[in-house]
Parts: structure tokens; sequence; C-alpha cells
């Protein structure tokens, strides 16, 4: 398919709608009552710090709702108000939050359901509205959509545009793009569908493979095997890794995201020489600078002295999973929760460890005084966290809970 011909002819569609419908103040102070919170606000003033009794709150100086998201769920709403009898439609979670997508489902938004594996759209019928979340939607999902008569809005984040920008432009050069993400995440499984050739790595160590691959080659079944499912069609290792371009899931390390990029410029330029590098490797950048400024604040926060660290946000939500990685390796005891009523009751919390499955852990804060550190992903709303915290507080102020 000509993604990028498709593109142009949607875009000029009537049924397209890729920008708010005017209803922007009523929704503000919809979603400020919402999901805004004044405790949060209190511990922005105080320089991101708050003492109660013995617990003390460090706050990360960058968390939350970022702006594509903020913007994605005010689509929403919007569409919600614009659209007050059409049958409303969403691809897939909104945001991987599940407070705001539970507000949605009471707004009467339906979503796609899955089933085995695969997403189930025979209940949309021409006529309905289908919102496309913030990660976007792939292009096979838009055309379908499009085909059948939908109207369609799609809150896909511009960050998240620009790296199908990208893929378009390695497309273009007959560059193989290989995505530094996860391969089922739905925002990488988009921008694959924009891809003519791909391959998708998870960190560095599949990088690093790959890399050894182009220099000195290997077994090709093996290469296939082991990243099965992350890779387009007939995609085959001894041919598609001459010409490459690096694009990433927007919410992946940073550092990560960089060190592949570099790796793979170095790589290709061993191999070709520095006149053909060119030829060979396409550069990127497109890094959202949300996910970056989460990270940072999060790197700043574990170098104060925090006890414990709490980490709030959906447990398929990509950044907020890689907050909780910086936690981890500064050794830094670390709590992953997808929000406040995780937390109790007593002294005890349900949560999830970095590749695990969720457990409980009873008396998770010690006695005597405590440095709490705080965040929570692009994904959740000031509400949750300033509850959470609020537990927290409760539990400290009463005695007889802590262990
Ligand atoms: S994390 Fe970045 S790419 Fe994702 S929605 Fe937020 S601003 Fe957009």
């Amino acid at each position: 398919m000509d993604t990028k011909a498709f593109k142009r002819s949607l875009h000029q569609s009537d049924k397209y709608f890729r920008k708010g419908f005017g209803h922007d103040e009523a929704v503000a102070g919809q979603m400020q009552t919402e999901y805004n919170s004044g405790l949060i606000q209190q511990i922005r003033d105080s320089n991101y710090g708050l003492t109660r009794g013995e617990v003390t709150i460090r706050l990360a100086k960058a968390f939350g709702f970022c702006w594509g998201v903020e913007r994605a769920v005010a689509m929403a709403y919007e569409t919600r108000q614009h659209f007050p009898t059409e049958r409303i439609w969403i691809t897939n979670e909104i945001i991987h939050n599940p407070g705001v997508n539970e507000r949605l489902r009471e707004m009467n938004v339906h979503f796609i359901q899955v089933v085995d594996g695969v997403k189930d759209f025979s209940g949309v019928e021409s006529g309905d509205v289908v919102i496309l979340p913030a990660f976007g939607a792939s292009v096979q999902e838009m055309q379908f959509l499009n085909d059948r008569g939908c109207t369609i809005v799609d809150t896909t984040c511009p960050w998240v545009s620009k790296v199908w920008n990208t893929v378009e432009k390695h497309k273009k050069k007959a560059h193989t793009s290989i995505i530094h993400g996860k391969y089922k995440h739905e925002e990488t499984v988009a921008t694959s569908s924009f891809a003519q050739t791909y391959l998708v790595v998870l960190n560095l160590a599949e990088a690093q493979y790959v890399a050894d691959y182009m220099l000195h080659g290997g077994d090709r079944d093996e290469f296939l095997a082991k990243f099965k499912n992350a890779y387009s069609e007939g995609f085959d290792p001894d041919v598609d890794l001459e010409r490459i371009g690096v694009a990433n899931q927007t919410t992946m390390l940073k550092g990560e995201t960089e060190a592949i990029g570099k790796l793979f410029e170095r790589t290709l330029l061993q191999k070709y020489g520095p006149q053909a590098l060119n030829d060979h490797f396409l550069a990127f950048n497109t890094i959202c600078d949300a996910t970056q400024e989460r990270q940072d604040a999060m790197f700043e926060l574990v170098d104060e002295t925090v006890d414990l660290m709490l980490v709030i946000g959906g447990y398929n939500s990509s950044n907020t999973t890689h907050l909780q990685e910086i936690a981890i390796e500064r050794g830094i005891p670390s709590y992953h929760i997808d929000g406040p009523d995780r937390i109790g009751p007593g002294n005890r919390i349900e949560h999830k460890p970095l590749d695990g499955d969720l457990t409980v852990t009873e008396n998770w804060l010690p006695a005597g005084p405590i440095t709490v550190g705080v965040t929570s992903g692009a994904s959740t709303p000031d509400r949750a966290v300033e509850a959470a915290i609020e537990r927290i507080f409760e539990l400290k102020a009463v005695p007889a809970a802590i262990a």
C-alpha cells in the first residue's frame, strides 16, 4: 500500500478529524475537575517536597500527564460532546491508564474488543465515530475504518506521527527501519505498519546481536527465530541489513535509544567506511521530549536520599516501566502500582515487579521517619498521584498499622 498517498487522501476527507471541535474551554474545565489535584500543586509549589508527620514526599520534577496524553483525552471528551448521539468507538485504550479509560466507558465510548489476539471490528458500522488513541493505529486499521464509512477522530500524538514520517523516509530510500521498541506495543505496531521492511529490537543486547550479524554474518535461521514476530514479512537478515535507518517507540529509555543509534552508525561505518556511510545509515531524532524530561527528572530524584520509590502508571505503560527500571538500577526498593487502590488496607501494597506478576508486599512502609520518592507515567492524572500520597500519609499516621 502507498501509505503516504493513503494518509494524504485521509487528511482531505471531511470525515477525518485530527484537531478538536472547538469545545476546548468546556472540556478543560471538566478535565481540571476530574484529573487535577490541589495537593500536587501544593507540592510542586514547595520545591517538589512535602513533609507530614514521619513522611517526607519527594516528587519528581517532571511526571504525570504529558502534553500528548492531555491532548488525546481532551479530544476524546470533545468527541463525545460533538457527537452526542452517535455511537463512538475507540480502537484501543486512549492512554494506558485504567481510570481514564473507565471514565470514557462511563461516557458510553465503546472499546474494540480483542478476541484471540485479534481486534474484533464486527460491531463497527458506517456512520459510527471511531477515535484513534494517542499512540496511533496501524495504517491498515485506518484504511478499514475509512472504507467502512466511519468518522475518524485521530488523537495520535504528533511525536508519534514524527516517527511515522521518519519511517516513510527510510522506505523512500529503500532502507530497512530498525525500530527500538516492543514489537507488541500498539505504538510500535502502528509505526511498523508504515514501514516497507522493518526489524524491531527491544534493547541494546538485541541491537548488539544484529550489529554483530551485520559485521560477521551468522546463523540466519537462529536470527529469524530470535526475532520471530518482530520483523516484516519476507525479511532476510542477509539482504535487508545493508541499508538501515533507526526509529523508536517514543517511550523507550532515552539513553538506550541513543546508544542503539550510535551502535548501528559505528557498525556501518566500520563495514562501509566514512564515504559510503550516508548510503547505508539514516540518522534519526525521534525521542519525545516528555519521555526525556520524565526520565531526566527520575535520575535527579534517585540521586537524592529516598528510602523507597512509588511509581504510578498503567502496567502496560512502557514509559512507566522505564521509570521503575531507573530506580531498580540504583538499588532503591520500588513499587509500581497502577492506581491508589493498590495501597492498603493496612500496611500492604499490591504491586507489579518489573517482568513479574502482581504481588502483595506486607509492611512495605518501614517504621520511623521515611522519605518516599514519587513519580508517575505520562498517562497518569495528578488526582491518582494525590490519592496514593494521601494513603501513605494515612498509613503512617496510624502507628498500630505500621510494623
Ligand atoms: S509520551 Fe511523548 S509521544 Fe507519547 S503521548 Fe506523550 S508527548 Fe506524545
